[in-house]
């Protein structure tokens, strides 16, 4: 999911170690093509299962498309925020469901034993019940969005972006079969996390000034922090949580960080341009993205999106146009352009 998301937060400011140990690695999981060849329809296929706290999928369906809402709570918030998160995707980016073919999307609600995490895991959504530092993911529209980003991604980008599979023994459970590593998996992180706010902004039809900028302000513990990342201010404790590394700049970036910390580096780009753009985030600044992030290949470094963002909104809106010189600048704030 968004594992660090979820992911690193709150369980370093603990010093738990294992448990941040875990925040870190789960993000992805699979990336290969789904066995079924996907349903063709334009309406949202949703369907919901109860895992009952085991392990084994897909478990009992408890709500599918046109039936009656779930008793439980969270199968019904994984229902409606999977809802939400795909009508942003066909009427902003006319995209049908995560592969741009209405793709049916599955979720699990109660995986595992206080497992603190949600993924899209290359099939399905995922969601555990989280433990006593972070948990409600359900309710997390912007955690769900970025969850099924990279699935968006993994049909996006052949191959995946910055996916590495992680051998067996490394395994900390059943369904973590992959990772991200350096500039491309940060670049496939911030994507996910970029579309997380963008829906949740499309969602409450927010401008860029009314919008938070936050990621996960729903899904830490009380006390733990306010949010898992912040776009406008990334690493900044004050408002996300205490021991959060995530990057503003490429004076902050070393060889083998972590993807969920280098994410912020394009996240900020993205947020910086936005800003100089105004309006709604999705309609300019998010469609040069969008388009942008379409023609990366596998192992895109920071640089080649930066370039290629420069691109699209040259041919989108004209050389020096306010958007192209939005994006320029933002690129040259985080200093992945000189
Ligand atoms: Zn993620």
């Amino acid at each position: 999911m968004f594992r660090r998301l979820v992911e690193k937060a709150p369980a370093k400011a603990h010093g738990h170690h294992k448990h941040s140990t875990k925040l870190r690695s789960v993000r992805y999981a699979e990336h290969a093509a789904p066995a079924k060849p996907p349903a063709r329809s334009r309406k949202p296929q949703r369907t919901v299962y109860d895992v009952a706290n085991g392990e084994t999928l897909p478990g009992k369906l408890v709500r599918k498309e046109g039936g009656k809402p779930a008793s439980d709570t969270a199968a019904e918030q994984a229902f409606d925020n999977a809802g939400i998160a795909l009508a942003f995707f066909r009427e902003v980016f006319g995209r049908n469901s995560v592969d741009g073919k209405g793709l049916p999307i599955v979720s699990a609600v109660h995986y595992g034993q206080a497992f603190e995490n949600a993924m899209w895991n290359g099939r399905q959504m995922i969601y555990g019940d989280g433990d006593e530092h972070v948990g409600n993911f359900t309710a997390a529209l912007d955690i769900i969005a970025h969850e099924l980003s990279h699935g968006v991604t993994q049909y996006l980008i052949p191959g995946g972006l910055g996916v590495e599979r992680i051998p067996a023994a490394e395994r900390e459970f059943k369904e973590q079969r992959y990772r991200l590593t350096g500039q491309s998996g940060a670049l496939n992180e911030s994507f996910s996390d970029v579309m997380g706010s963008l829906v949740k902004q499309w969602h409450a039809r927010e401008t860029v000034r009314e919008a938070d900028w936050l990621i996960g302000e729903k899904v830490l513990a009380r006390g733990m922090g306010r949010a898992v990342r912040s776009l406008k201010s990334p690493g900044n404790e004050r408002v996300t949580w205490r021991g959060d590394e995530q990057m503003r700049s490429m004076d902050q970036y070393y060889e083998g960080c972590d993807v969920h910390d280098a994410s912020g580096i394009p996240s900020h780009a993205f947020y910086q341009a936005a800003m100089k753009i105004g309006g709604h985030a999705w309609e300019k600044a998010g469609h040069i993205w969008f388009e942008a992030y379409d023609n990366l290949s596998r192992t895109a470094q920071f640089a080649d999106f930066a370039q290629a963002t420069l691109a699209v909104a040259a041919k989108r809106h004209g050389e020096a146009s306010l958007p192209h010189n939005a994006v320029h600048a933002a690129w040259r704030k985080v200093k992945v352009l000189g």
